[in-house]
């Protein structure tokens, strides 16, 4: 009874798995720490599902345009990566396309925690601040966390260590950690930014000698104070081109000093993916490949990414949110990247220079 118990669970699962609608990444894990880049057409949302199986949603991209970056945050998270709740939310900071769908999500999946970098009283930039995280705080029960430079969010550890540091907040920022940074004088200060951008978390992921950094929407003189004189973040594997890859960010004092092997920029077609910030990414040295979500369609085509590394080509109205999933080994030693469930992934080793 037993084996015949067994054998039907298993044929049960087969079939499940042979008439499921697409492959379900979830299904090949044995203990990856996934990081999934969801087209949000030039906002962000990076859902992560850790080797013991938490998950972690990064931004929730835009609200409205008919539920078009929610339903591709629920696909991704339920089908692709096959949750049926997300652990923990997170805001990097209070833009709309950063936290547009954090309530409809709560309602519709199930949210464990909150986090965020604290709630402001008053947005200057948004006039309709207090309407819009009146949502967000209801969907919380007031009950979201901040997080402040220093700490670490509690994630759960295997065999392996794995963490999740805060290295920005608020626009304060770790000091006194890591070597002198090499490219502190490639600093040229620029007028404050009085936005919340410069307010972004700034997060570094470790999974024993991986590391990736994702700095939000960080801007220009918040990066140089987070990297200069000294560089916590250290040398990357993995890096989010900062803020879609807008020129009002991506420091070459931080991009270079970080000098990431890999890097994926969430822009849209016409938000980000700017030629100065490519021309940044092409002088850091230890990087062998950029991916973008989106092709930037006002720009030449031979100074972006190669078209393969491109996980949507064509203009807002015509895209099918193509997503790119970085999928790091247990032993923290070697990454692949692919573009959507039919992208070739692409194998990288972990560098242990950092
Ligand atoms: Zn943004």
């Amino acid at each position: 009874m037993r084996l015949t118990g067994s054998f039907l669970v298993f044929a049960v699962t087969l079939l499940a798995r042979g008439f499921s609608s697409g492959a379900c990444f979830a299904d090949d894990r044995t203990g990856t720490l996934d990081l999934y880049f969801i087209d949000v057409e030039g906002g962000a949302a990076n859902l992560i599902v850790t080797p013991e199986g938490e998950s972690l949603l990064i931004d929730s991209g835009y609200p409205d345009n008919q539920g078009r970056d929610l339903n591709r945050i629920l696909d991704v998270a339920r089908r692709i990566a096959g949750l049926s709740r997300i652990d923990h939310a997170l805001v990097s900071h209070w833009h709309l396309d950063h936290y547009g769908n954090h309530a409809a999500l709560a309602a519709e999946i199930g949210i464990g925690t909150f986090w965020d970098r604290g709630i402001p009283d008053d947005l200057q930039e948004d006039p309709r601040f207090h309407e819009r995280i009146a949502a967000y705080r209801g969907a919380t029960q007031n009950k979201s966390r901040a997080l402040r430079a220093g700490e670490a969010l509690p994630l759960k550890t295997g065999k392996v260590p794995l963490s999740c540091r805060v290295l920005a907040a608020s626009r304060e920022t770790v000091t006194g950690e890591g070597s002198l940074n090499p490219f502190a004088s490639e600093h040229e200060a620029r007028p404050e930014d009085a936005t919340d951008n410069a307010a972004s978390l700034v997060l570094l992921f470790s999974l024993g000698e991986f590391r990736y950094l994702t700095c939000g929407d960080l801007t220009w003189n918040t990066e140089a104070k987070l990297v200069t004189p000294r560089n916590p973040a250290g040398k990357v594997d993995l890096f989010m081109v900062t803020h879609h890859g807008l020129p009002v960010s991506n420091n070459p004092a931080l991009v270079l000093a970080v000098d990431p092997v890999t890097a994926i920029m969430c822009n849209g077609p016409k938000k980000g993916g700017a030629e100065s910030t490519l021309k940044t990414l092409r002088r850091v040295e230890s990087l062998e490949q950029w991916y973008q979500l989106h092709r930037n369609v006002d720009l030449e085509l031979g100074l972006q990414a190669p078209v393969d590394q491109i996980a949507n080509q064509g203009t807002t109205a015509e895209c099918h949110g193509n997503w790119i999933l970085a999928r790091v080994a247990a032993d923290g030693k070697s990454y692949t990247i692919q573009i959507g469930n039919d992208g070739l992934p692409a194998r990288y080793q972990t560098r242990s220079d950092h």
